[in-house]
């Protein structure tokens, strides 16, 4: 009944948890809430301020498909910041959120049947996307180990003559891991030899905890720039998940199609939205770091709290919102999988969590920090808890 390319498309699994915590919060329950995977502050006043003037001033009509050209500029000079590079307007392209920017990249560029690698633990929507257009995805696995690390030297051994492109998330979600500049310079210059696309999700670039070097935009664009799009996005850094803002940076050809495929598609993004992200870009920079601040407090407290317990081992993550605790050590022969421990602790004790099945990741659970220490120190307390009722599998590792 419907099109062929859906058949191997899956819906978000966060799904089916949101839902049946919703069933528990409309019977009353006090429900803790770990699986939000958006900041819980408000937009700051000056890019509130900005969207209302932009109704106001009647700024409400089509742009540009792209974007209106001061919003493209002002993302140049936000890169020439942060980074150090200098990037043209032409080079910019706004997209409703970080999605419609990694899913112009995948239209783009995958044709049915080409390869795709990506590293798991992953943001499902990466996988998805590509199975959506008809690529198959290649998975190389990372592990609590060594900290959920990419290693250049496992992403290239997935190389073949079908790879078209090589999609990167750091930070990433789930776990809250970062990408060596190394690394992506030994990826980017045998992408640079094999001709391959390489796709940097930057989604959670301004939440990076410690002053680590993470300059990607420099070392893609030394290495690759002909063939890089980064796909960025508002939503994280400055709290406007609803506002839908995000963009790719990629080569001027590459975007004169982003360009096509938007314009017969969606079209501009919000014209007030793109005032308002003028704002977010442009204006002081210091409601960010306030975040930032927060949540490394949250971070610390929540793995300190959660790694007290010797049956969880959890990697301190390094930027984004999550902590991704390896539970094997918890599991029993009546919980014997992360959905069946996330399952229970919902019944039990009313925490939602995302088991890591949801990012190739069984074993593992995800915890989003983006809500208040109190709550988070309740969630932690029902999780202990719960966790001290399970009788730990006969002969069990840990
Ligand atoms: N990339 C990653 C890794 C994400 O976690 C998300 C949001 N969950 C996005 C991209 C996209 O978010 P948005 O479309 O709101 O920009």
């Amino acid at each position: 009944m419907f099109a062929q390319r859906l058949a191997q498309v899956s819906e978000s699994a966060t799904m089916k948890v949101a839902a049946e915590a919703e069933k528990l919060r409309r019977a009353g329950k006090d429900v803790v809430d770990f699986s939000v995977g958006e900041p819980d502050f408000p937009t700051p006043e000056n890019v509130k301020a900005a969207g209302k003037k932009a109704i106001d001033d009647n700024f409400t009509r089509y742009t540009a498909v792209a974007g209106i050209p001061e919003l493209r500029e002002a993302i140049c000079a936000r890169y020439l910041a942060d980074y150090g590079v200098t990037i043209t307007s032409a080079e910019v392209l706004l997209t409703f959120g970080g999605k419609q920017a990694l899913f112009n990249s995948a239209l783009a560029l995958i044709d049915p049947g080409d390869e795709v690698i990506t590293h798991a633990p992953y943001w499902p929507t990466i996988p998805e996307q590509v199975k959506l257009v008809g690529g198959v995805p290649v998975i190389v696995h990372t592990g609590w180990e060594d900290a959920f690390a990419v290693h250049a030297d496992t992403m290239l051994a997935a190389i073949t003559p079908r790879t078209k492109a090589i999609i990167l998330n750091s930070p990433a979600n789930p776990t809250g891991a970062l990408i060596d500049e190394s690394t992506v310079a030994a990826i980017a210059e045998a992408a640079a030899k094999h001709g391959i696309w390489i796709i940097v999700d930057l989604c959670y670039e301004h939440l990076i905890y410690e002053p680590v070097p993470h300059n990607l935009p420099r070392v893609l664009f030394e290495k690759h720039r002909g063939r890089t799009v980064l796909a960025c996005s508002a939503s994280k850094a400055w709290s406007m998940t609803g506002w839908r803002t995000g963009w790719t940076i990629a080569p001027k050809e590459l975007t004169k199609v982003f360009n096509t495929i938007q314009g017969q598609t969606t079209s501009n993004i919000a014209s007030i939205a793109q005032k308002a992200l003028i704002a977010a870009v442009s204006g002081p920079q210091d409601a960010v770091a306030a975040m930032r601040d927060e949540f490394r407090r949250r971070r610390d407290n929540i793995h300190a709290w959660l790694t007290a317990h010797p049956g969880i081992r959890c990697v301190k993550p390094k930027g984004a919102f999550y902590l991704f605790p390896d539970i094997s050590g918890l599991l029993t022969d009546s919980v014997p999988t992360s959905t069946d421990f996330a399952q229970a602790l919902l019944e039990k004790e009313h925490v939602v969590v995302t088991p890591g099945e949801a990012f190739d990741a069984p074993g593992y659970l995800r915890i989003s920090y983006a809500t208040s220490m109190e709550r988070l120190r309740e969630g932690a307390t029902r999780m202990l808890r719960f966790a001290e009722t399970l009788q730990p599998k006969a002969g069990a590792a840990r």
